[in-house]
């Protein structure tokens, strides 16, 4: 079934809150629904989302919106240690983790409590706690709007990286839906404990339940709940910088850092708070008081601009302590 609202108000369509609309609310719950809504689309502006967590709409968005509501879960013995599991891109993903983990499935537990669905997840290339989606993914089921044809692609072919993928590449953006994805998770899988606090929140031997509780508490005390506090997350990228500016950084102070390919990886986190940002107001936008990286809607009421003005200022007083550009993570909806 396919629904359409004309005129749609989104505010609930995304974490952040912000109080938009769009011209045209498209929802369907079957793949087959797709080619006679592409044909529609294809030469008008359109986007598709998922649960909107990490969306800052700058304004009513004055195209169509499409949502999948195809949230089914399918899963296919491998061998006795491994399954496959299909998923429609209309899922919580959240929703699939808590399946995973009632049947003892390793793999996706320290994604646990990342909001938004299945689908954006493959876009996105989720990650926390030192597992990043694409570990688990092996294909990415899509509708080619260009084509008008249903296309796989396998994780090779998904070009994954930081929060990248090859769905979010510009000339894709207009082309490719997700419609579903399809993982392997073990019956006999280890934790993955190796990041942050994570090995002291939890007990020897661990279940895939035990450390999605460990992974909630531990996000609880520190991300403000998308249910009561509007927010899209980190709201930038890490910077990677070269050595030399790194090392002329730290002559001054001890900087927390991470050597990765192609220069030194920063907390944005930790940048925001040398600049004397944590939880700074500016309008009805904050830096989150427990974690930098976070810009909320503090009273419920920010503006686009509120968040813009906020953002575009932490920029440029990170900009000029330390010579470092950062960049959004969110994705700014025009
Ligand atoms: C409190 C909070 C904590 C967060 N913590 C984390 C974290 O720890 N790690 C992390 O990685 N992220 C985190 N996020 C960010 C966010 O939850 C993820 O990016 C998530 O994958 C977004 O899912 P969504 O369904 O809300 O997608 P949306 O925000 O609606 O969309 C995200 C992108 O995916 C595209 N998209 C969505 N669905 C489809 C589809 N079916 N086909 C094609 N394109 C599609 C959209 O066009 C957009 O470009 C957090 C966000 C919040 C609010």
């Amino acid at each position: 079934m396919v629904i359409r609202i004309p005129d749609y108000d989104i505010t609930k369509h995304n974490t952040f809150g912000m109080t938009v609309k769009c011209n045209d609310w498209i929802e369907y719950d079957s793949i087959h629904d797709l080619p006679s809504i592409a044909s529609e689309i294809k030469d008008k502006k359109w986007m598709h989302i998922g649960g909107g967590s990490n969306l800052l709409f700058t304004g009513d968005y004055d195209g169509y919106i499409l949502h999948s509501r195809i949230a089914g879960i399918e899963v296919e013995m491998l061998d006795d240690r491994k399954v496959r599991v299909s998923v429609g891109a209309g899922l919580k993903f959240d929703d699939l983790i808590d399946w995973a983990c009632t049947r003892n499935l390793w793999g996706i537990e320290n994604l646990s409590d990342i909001p938004g669905e299945a689908g954006a997840a493959a876009v996105q290339n989720i990650g926390a706690y030192g597992v990043e989606v694409k570990d688990v993914i092996e294909s990415v089921e899509c509708y080619d709007v260009m084509t008008n044809a249903f296309r796989e692609f396998k994780n090779a072919e998904c070009a994954y990286g930081y929060r990248d993928s090859i769905f979010k590449r510009p000339e894709n953006r207009k082309r490719y839906i997700v419609t579903g994805l399809k993982m392997i998770l073990q019956y006999d899988g280890t934790a993955n404990l190796d990041y942050g606090n994570l090995k002291s929140e939890v007990a020897d031997n661990p279940t895939p339940s035990d450390v999605r509780s460990a992974v909630g508490r531990i996000r609880a005390s520190k991300l403000p709940a998308v249910e009561s506090v509007g927010s899209a997350g980190s709201f930038f990228k890490n910077p990677i910088v070269s050595r030399e500016l790194y090392e002329s950084i730290s002559q001054d102070c001890n900087v927390p850092h991470y050597d990765v390919e192609g220069g030194v990886k920063i907390p944005a986190a930790w940048l925001i708070e040398q600049c004397g940002w944590k939880g700074s107001t500016h309008g009805g936008a904050a830096v989150w008081h427990k974690q930098p990286l976070i810009i909320v809607n503090s009273d419920g009421h920010a503006t686009p601009n509120d968040v813009i003005e906020l953002e575009n200022k932490i920029i440029d007083s990170v900009r000029l302590r330390f010579g470092i550009e950062l960049h959004p993570e969110v994705d700014h909806v025009k």
